[in-house]
């Protein structure tokens, strides 16, 4: 055998798979089909990255869903703390920002993927840049992997290509082939963390309005039930919501993205949005009648705006059928209800999503069951290490997926 450790796809997971492996003494090649590593860390957090969450190993895993029992090792072996630590000690230091996100304090990706490259560089890792995999097979001991101009022989397998979101960045879901090609299952890759469009025109005329507290519910027509693939609950989240000129986006709204990407029918679905979460319907009708009553002669977009964008308030008017410049004292009762009811639970119905093109990561991939969580390794193809985002494992917006990218392949370096 040429190498003990061939590791295909230089991310968070391949960085840091073949670095462990190379400091523990594996003869290790990273193979990257860019022509330079960490394209995504690169992009990423608007490109500040978002390396991780201010939380515990269980504030990670809940982030996963069901799935995140799957990374109880990997947190044990690279959790936060350490992957801040790893950072750190690159010379690199990071910020907490309110919302529990971490970041380098300098707000420059490029730090995260220079250091992460540095620690690679001091390591006796081979780096060949700008040479895709192919394909590989198994053979007696190990595996012979292809590239365009070479064939090798490793004893060890580490596929870190990641998923098929953001294909520009190099991610065009070649892993999932080798995977199904050598047996494994592969759960239905979808987009996850993108923005959703709609067809509404007052929708997207509101384009560039941010709202920094929102509660969204994605919910079926009644008219076109559907089912939700393997969801009963229908998610419910809170936070940040923006207008764009094809539809909604925000963290809140990517958090619930993958519901509306796995639904057999999205544009039967609709988001369901609380524009003032903080107070309950009961304490905003009380709000809305005192303002009424004491800027009777305001106008009931003015008055609006006390809880949200003049914009949206404007356009929520129209869509009560209320003239925006009808004073706050001459509103009947019935259109008190509804402008109440547009406040609380305005509907926006959904066209789909903007795809696999703009999503932040694949929902889906191989399958968890198929690999051991203990070491990464296929339970199929011994010798065969799958970490990142190519697994089933996709987590909420926040530095989760980082996490994730970069404790599993932490622990496949420390493994094979
Ligand atoms: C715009 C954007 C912003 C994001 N921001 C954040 C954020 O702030 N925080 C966060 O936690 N997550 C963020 N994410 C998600 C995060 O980037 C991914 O979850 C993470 O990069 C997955 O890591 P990975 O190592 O598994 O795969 P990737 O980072 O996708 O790396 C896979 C690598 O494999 C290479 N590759 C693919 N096929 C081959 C082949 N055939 N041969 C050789 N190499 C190959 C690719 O070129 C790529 O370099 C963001 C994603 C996007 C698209």
């Amino acid at each position: 055998m040429t190498w003990d450790v061939i590791v295909v796809g230089a991310g968070p997971a391949g960085l840091l798979a073949a670095t462990r492996a190379a400091e523990r003494g594996r003869k290790t090649l990273l193979l990257e089909k860019n022509n330079k590593v960490g394209v995504k860390i690169l992009i990423s957090g608007g490109t500040r990255c978002n390396i991780t969450q201010a939380t515990d190993r269980r504030g990670i895993i809940e982030a996963f869903g069901r799935n995140g029992r799957f990374l109880h090792s990997a947190l044990a072996a690279l959790g936060p703390e350490e992957l801040i630590a790893l950072i750190n000690a690159e010379g690199v230091p990071t910020k907490i920002e309110e919302t529990g996100k971490i970041f380098p304090a300098s707000d420059k990706a490029s730090d995260v993927a220079h250091a992460l490259e540095r620690r690679l560089r001091r390591t006796k890792c081979e780096l060949s840049l700008g040479e895709p995999l192919v394909r590989f097979e198994p053979i007696e001991g190990g595996f012979t992997v292809h590239t365009p101009g070479a064939s090798r022989s490793t004893r060890k397998l580490v596929i870190t290509t990641g998923g098929q979101s953001f294909p520009g960045s190099g991610t065009t879901g070649d892993g999932y082939v080798w995977a199904r090609e050598i047996g494994h299952t592969l759960v239905h890759p979808i987009p996850a963390l993108v923005p959703l469009t709609t067809d509404e025109t007052w929708v997207r005329e509101l384009k560039g309005v941010t709202i920094p507290d929102v509660m969204i519910k994605v919910s079926e027509c009644a008219e076109a039930p559907g089912k939700f693939s393997g969801q009963k609950r229908l998610p419910n989240e809170r936070g940040s919501f923006l207008f764009t000129h094809f539809g909604i986006s925000g963290p809140v709204v990517l958090n619930v993205s993958r519901w509306v990407t796995g639904h057999v029918n999205p544009s039967s679905l609709f988001l369901l949005c609380d524009f003032v979460p903080h107070k309950t319907q009961q304490e905003l009708e009380e709000l809305l009648q005192s303002a009424m009553k004491e800027e009777s002669r305001k106008q009931m977009a003015g008055i609006l705006s006390i809880f949200i964008p003049r914009k949206l308030a404007d356009a929520l008017l129209i869509q009560a059928g209320i003239a925006s410049d009808q004073k706050g004292g001459n509103l009947s009762r019935s259109q008190r209800k509804s402008v109440l009811a547009l406040l609380k639970s305005c509907p926006i119905p959904l066209s789909g999503s903007m795809g696999f093109r703009k999503a932040e990561v694949t929902s889906g991939g191989v399958s968890l069951k198929e690999v051991d969580s203990r070491d990464m390794q296929s339970k199929l193809v011994p010798g065969l290490y799958f970490a990142g985002e190519i697994l089933d494992l996709d987590g909420l917006i926040g530095g989760y997926n980082f996490q994730s990218a970069f404790a599993t392949g932490w622990l496949a370096g420390e493994s094979v």
